[in-house]
């Protein structure tokens, strides 16, 4: 071989090998040591091919922003694994990303942010769509899971940020929204210029109280709209529900979970119909055994509203609400909390994905 195919090769080589995350902005190719011009008689060098590369670094405050920068380059990155689409806009006018990975028939939905504060469940979910990815086109297995095999059989969707709104509320605050809105963003935070908090989308309308199960039965609703638990003035009210709700009536995803923390529980039941009960809770004993995180027991008379409540309920396919950390004072979790609830949870999607092969199977 020659001395400059030796150089390319084994920079190539190198960059697969090194431990540790390759930060987003440097390619494989960007970090070649330029070899010297091949002889003129020489057949002329293709270009090496991109090595991928882990896009998202989900230890950092994740914003709206970065994530629609880090979608954009994952669909470029990984062409015909990886679609992007915008499901609509928030009331600001920001986009509901959805990132479909695989090209299998049994679709699963995984979803994150619903509530501005619980802004770390996007770090979580859009991390699992990057580290998916990356073993897919590497060929790799994933915690044991042969990931490029699996997306031939499913397609796993992943909605970071339900609610970018109100994400950037929690993590900006007033200065990231137009100043005709700042009174009333204010009001609803009950006078406060603190809205770290903020659970509710940029209209004080509780995106996790507004699918139509039991909407009319929902307890503890504030009067009017407000940074938390304000379910809004009918079901589907809000443009960002809206959206989930059309995009998972036309996905018809065989399961489904929606990230919120904090408490380290798993939601499974919503009025569950009998014929469902044993399914859903051996998939929610799985999801528990790989968390670490406790079922939620049964009630008899659940608050509805919620996104897996209704999935379960109108679907009568499995949902799971899953919440991460430990439980604070309302607030976002920290970052530091993030490693751990990512080690509990890196292989929730995989797992989702073989059950929906599963119950897809069944169904046929
Ligand atoms: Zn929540």
């Amino acid at each position: 071989m020659k001395p400059h195919l030796w150089l390319v090769t084994g920079a190539l080589v190198l960059s697969l090998l090194v431990p540790g995350r390759v930060r987003a902005g440097e390619s494989g190719a960007a970090r070649l040591v330029r070899a010297p011009a091949p002889p003129a008689e020489a057949e002329p060098l293709p270009p090496p091919a991109p090595v991928p590369v882990p896009v998202v670094n989900p230890e950092q405050v994740y914003t709206y922003e970065q994530l629609s920068i880090d979608l954009a380059r994952l669909r470029e990155q990984y062409p015909g694994l990886v679609q992007l689409r915008s499901l609509g806009r928030s009331a600001f006018g920001r986009e509901i990303w959805a990132l479909g990975l695989g090209t299998g028939p049994a679709p699963v939905l995984i979803n994150g942010a619903h509530h501005g504060s619980e802004w770390l469940t996007a770090n979580l979910v859009a991390a699992m769509a990057d580290r998916y990815a990356l073993a897919a086109a590497t060929w790799q297995t994933y915690e044991g899971v042969e990931v490029a095999a699996l997306l031939e059989l499913a397609t796993i969707w992943f909605v970071p940020m339900v609610n970018p709104d109100g994400v950037t509320l929690s993590q900006v605050g007033l200065s990231a929204f137009p100043s005709n809105a700042h009174a009333d963003l204010i009001r609803m935070g009950g006078g406060s210029s603190d809205f770290t908090g903020w659970k509710a989308n940029g209209q004080g309308v509780d995106l996790n109280r507004q699918y139509p199960a039991d909407w009319a039965h929902i307890v503890a609703s504030p009067a009017a709209p407000a940074f938390s638990h304000f379910k809004g003035s009918a079901p589907l009210s809000a443009p960002e529900s809206g959206a989930l709700y059309d995009f998972t009536l036309e996905l018809e995803p065989e399961v489904v979970a929606a990230y919120h923390s904090a408490g380290r529980v798993i939601y499974w039941h919503f009025h569950t119909a009998p014929e469902n009960y044993e399914r859903d809770l051996a998939i929610a004993e799985q999801l528990s055994a790989a968390t670490g995180y406790s079922l939620m027991p049964v009630e008899e008379n659940p608050s509805g509203g919620g996104y897996k409540d209704w999935f379960v309920q109108a679907l009568g396919r499995p949902g799971f609400t899953l919440e991460i950390g430990v439980y604070t004072d309302g607030g976002p979790l920290p970052l530091s909390a993030f490693a751990e609830e990512w080690q509990r949870n890196n292989t929730v999607g995989l797992l989702l994905a073989q059950e929906a092969i599963r119950l897809r199977g069944r169904r046929e």
